[in-house]
């Protein structure tokens, strides 16, 4: 058993329904699925809020890179576009976990290596497993606590958006 926890982001064209068409990607793995957060954007280039959620999914016998292809592929169906890096996008889907691995290849780097820095993927995560840990940094709770109080309070549950089909 393969078990992953996915961050997707989305800033530009129609972010709810490109949130929603990588879930529906995931359908066949679906575990648990976020709420819907709004969020400032990250890393320096101006541009809209996005809207982000997390995703856990689990395979028999997926491979970390069956993953991040699956990842790439959902993000490709959304017709992701991006010009900057950092900059907006139709739809992001990164690979945040996979099982306890730790990796630092660049195709693949685990955990995220910088998911445990990032409110908006620490708060949706928290918000469905408050128990969980970014393997070798530490629990997701006292990551969210080491951050500055107003980038918590910049990730804005939207109650009422269902991302499952
Ligand atoms: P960031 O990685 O800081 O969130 P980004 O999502 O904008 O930035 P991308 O352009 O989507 O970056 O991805 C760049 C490369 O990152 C991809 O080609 C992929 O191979 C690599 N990568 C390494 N580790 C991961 C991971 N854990 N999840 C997703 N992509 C990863
Ligand atoms: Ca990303
Ligand atoms: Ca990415």
């Amino acid at each position: 058993m393969s078990r992953a926890v996915l961050s997707l982001g989305s800033n530009l064209g129609d972010p709810l329904a490109q949130l929603r068409s990588a879930v529906q990607a995931f359908s066949p793995y679906l575990l648990t699925v976020s709420p819907v957060f709004r969020t400032p954007p990250w890393g320096g280039v101006e541009q809209a809020e996005y809207l982000n959620a997390v995703i856990v999914v689990a395979d028999d016998e997926a491979t970390p890179e069956e993953w991040l292809a699956r990842a790439q592929a959902s993000e490709a169906a959304a017709g992701r576009t991006r010009e900057v890096r950092w900059g907006p996008r139709t739809l992001d889907v990164d690979v945040i976990t996979v099982d306890e691995l730790i990796s630092d290849d660049p195709r693949l780097t685990l955990p995220h290596p910088h998911a445990h820095e990032r409110a908006f993927v620490l708060v949706p995560w928290w918000s469905v497993e408050p128990e969980a840990s970014v393997p070798g940094k530490g629990r997701v709770l006292e990551l969210m606590q080491a951050l500055p109080p107003q980038e918590l309070a910049a990730v804005t549950l939207l109650p009422g958006l269902e991302l499952r089909p």
